[in-house]
């Protein structure tokens, strides 16, 4: 498997603003709660088709991580405080959606585009 799509350790601390994923290319990957929870790629989130599109979220308890659970080796099913986990993130999106300073140079961290579905 390409070392860039395989996660070897997920820290996110409880109560954390963001999750960090090491990779197992070395890549140390950032991902802020606002950004995971913005783009769950989820039916209910995403309808069932065309690009994935950012979706703010409202309130605190919808950017709090209550459980991570890795599905098989390709995804990462995320559960959040207001009771919503049906967003199954593939190691594949969730590489594409990193936010450190490498994947994000500067301006582009403020960018919330589509995305395209992985
Ligand atoms: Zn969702
Ligand atoms: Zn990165």
């Amino acid at each position: 498997m390409d070392p860039r799509v395989r996660c070897k350790a997920v820290r996110s601390p409880r109560g954390a603003k963001v999750t960090e994923i090491d990779w197992a290319d070395g890549h140390k990957g950032v991902y802020p709660h606002e950004i995971l929870r913005g783009y769950c790629p989820c039916a209910s989130c995403q309808g069932h088709s065309g690009s994935i599109s950012f979706i703010a979220p409202t309130s605190d308890i919808q950017t709090e991580l209550d459980q991570i659970e890795p599905v098989g080796n390709y995804a990462l099913r995320l559960q959040w405080f207001d009771g919503h986990g049906s967003g199954l993130y593939s190691y594949k999106y969730l590489r594409g959606l990193c936010q450190c300073e490498e994947c994000r140079p500067g301006e582009s961290k403020n960018d919330r585009g589509e995305l395209p579905r992985q």
